[in-house]
């Protein structure tokens, strides 16, 4: 049985609250993002449709006709890299592909139905795909924000690409060291390539295009940390030398994320420490000191962040970002297409529970019908309160604040559009 935040949690929630809760980041507060006027009267669908859903003994209808609002899209699973601490190392480099016309029909039918953003993001090393530039392209042409979490190895065509983006757009790369030598024991890149000859491209990418931002994501790993059976290299003394690195090569900003691991029960992606764990003090203070020091280095043009499950895990809440309700109604909003298939959400990609449909699962009207009735079943079967136990779900106040407007969906006439300047439609 799902625990449920108290009154007061709630308010604190919702976007009509006024307040937001202290840890959620403005990327990541959802319930702000699904309040934008473009998106509110979808919200209002989904939240009247899941009222009657529960309300009704019998049949199910049908989900409102939309697209998720924002997918990850991992255009492929090959990578150029054999990172120890990859989440996603089982899924890497399969035979598996997109028919690259259907990835086309796909976005666009999804555009058509209300698809705003996309993450270009991994289970591979999305510049690797052959057709990068073209999908790029394309996705600006339909006018999605478009984000691209890269591992630095394909930073020219990350350049080929710059002139198509906006303000809105962003792109990470995931480097996670200070130094050459721990880059190198840590991703292991397949074709040499030195952390230099990475960080150089950044000034490059900035003289084509200077609107949308650059950012250095750094995954803190420590000793004794470990996946797939195999201990990972720590970088926890790099944290302010790469601060310095990134601040040096015109980065916009480093975040600072806590190393991810995979649960016994069912794969999902979970924090690899724990607050009842013997050395949890000791990695949680020099956390906190070295990116202090790093703070030192922010500038108007140069930002430090902890993501927000740094925080949690730091101010030993974490424990309320595992409270999940037991209907996850980001999957609606929110989900991931990956040429393996389509999923739920990030944490389970590739995992059969959270499997919506193959990679053509919206790549014609009769397809996307099919996902919307997997899609509707999903939701009601995934247990998220069971799932999700172990998760720091970022998603966890959006999913709170959905349930209790279903238990009260008079309260949605309290909801008014709150724009967002520039909009942010990415989830
Ligand atoms: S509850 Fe959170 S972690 Fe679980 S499926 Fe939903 S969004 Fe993902």
């Amino acid at each position: 049985m799902s625990t449920k935040p108290d009154e007061k949690e709630l308010q604190l929630l919702s976007p009509t609250g006024g307040k937001k809760h202290v840890e959620l980041s403005p990327i990541h507060d959802f319930a702000a993002k699904l309040v934008q006027p473009e998106i509110l009267p979808r919200l209002k669908e989904y939240v009247l449709w899941q009222a009657r859903r529960r309300s009704q003994q019998e049949g199910m209808e049908a989900l409102p006709d939309y697209a998720p609002v924002s997918i990850n899209l991992d255009l492929t699973t090959a990578c150029n890299y054999a990172c120890d601490h990859c989440v996603d190392m089982n899924i890497l480099n399969q035979k598996i592909h997109y028919h690259h016309e259907n990835l086309l029909r796909s976005l666009e039918l999804m555009v058509e139905k209300g698809l705003r953003s996309v993450i270009v993001i991994g289970g591979g090393e999305p510049t690797l795909y052959r057709k990068f530039q073209e999908v790029i392209q394309k996705m600006k042409e339909w006018r999605l924000q478009v984000a691209i979490v890269s591992n630095g190895a394909g930073n020219k065509r990350i350049a080929e690409v710059a002139p198509y983006l906006e303000e809105e757009d962003w792109v990470r790369l995931s480097l996670d060291a200070g130094s050459d030598e721990v880059f190198q024991a840590m991703h292991k890149p397949r074709k040499r390539i030195t952390l230099d000859e990475i960080c150089e491209w950044v000034p490059k990418i900035k003289a084509i295009n200077p609107r949308f931002k650059i950012g250095f994501s750094f995954i803190i790993t420590w000793k004794g940390a470990s996946i797939n059976d195999a201990h990972i290299i720590p970088n926890i003394d790099e944290i302010y030398l790469a601060a310095e690195r990134a601040k040096k090569y015109q980065f916009d900003y480093i975040a600072f994320k806590p190393f991810l691991t995979r649960a016994d029960y069912n794969n999902a992606e979970i924090v690899d420490l724990k607050a009842t764990q013997k050395h949890f003090e000791e990695v949680a203070q020099k956390i906190e000191s070295e990116v202090e020091r790093a703070k030192a280095l922010e500038t108007d043009t140069f930002k430090v962040y902890k993501t927000t499950n740094l925080k949690v895990l730091l101010n030993r809440s974490a424990h309320t970002y595992m409270q999940q309700p037991r209907s996850c109604h980001m999957q609606f909003f929110r989900q991931v297409l990956s040429p393996l298939g389509m999923y739920n959400c990030p944490v389970y990609r590739n995992q059969s529970h959270g499997c919506l449909g193959h990679k053509d699962a919206y790549a014609s009207e009769e397809n996307f019908e099919l996902t919307k009735k997997k899609t509707a079943q999903l939701i009601e079967k995934f247990d998220a309160s069971r799932e999700c136990r172990e998760v720091t779900c970022l998603y966890n106040h959006a999913n709170w604040w959905m349930e209790e407007l279903i238990r009260n969906p008079q309260k949605l006439e309290e909801l008014e559009p709150r724009p967002q300047n520039p909009a942010d439609y990415f989830l």
